[in-house]
């Protein structure tokens, strides 16, 4: 039987959809977000092609191409907390200069009233 059936099923890259997308799993390169068919190949001839289901990963570098769901997670978004540090919310005391929480009536480095 295996003597018979020369050839298999290949992917192929149709379209690049976003590139730099991902890490590839292989080697952690930059891999693209593509749009692939699949190609079935006898005797090294396409016979059939078909698109495939989703967009998936392709490393340009081993060239592998693999799920979307392989992939790491893309890093959270950075926290909104950050706005409670933005210079812009705290004051500065009008004696020393140094930034103060605005609930402050005193100034903890010099002391002085706000
Ligand atoms: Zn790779
Ligand atoms: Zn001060």
């Amino acid at each position: 039987m295996f003597f018979f059936f020369v050839g298999g099923v290949e992917q192929q890259v149709r379209q690049v959809l976003k590139s730099g997308a991902a890490r590839c799993i292989n080697c952690g390169s930059r891999a693209d977000l593509v749009d692939y068919d699949k190609v079935l190949k006898l005797f090294f001839v396409p016979v059939w092609r078909w698109p495939g289901k989703d967009p998936a990963l392709y490393c340009n570098n081993c060239n592998l191409i693999f799920p979307q769901s392989f992939s790491l997670p893309p890093p959270p978004p950075p926290t909104t907390d950050y706005d409670d540090y933005a210079p812009s919310k705290s004051l500065s005391c009008r004696f020393c200069d140094r930034a103060v929480d605005p609930q402050f009536r005193f100034c903890p480095f010099c002391g002085s009233s706000l």
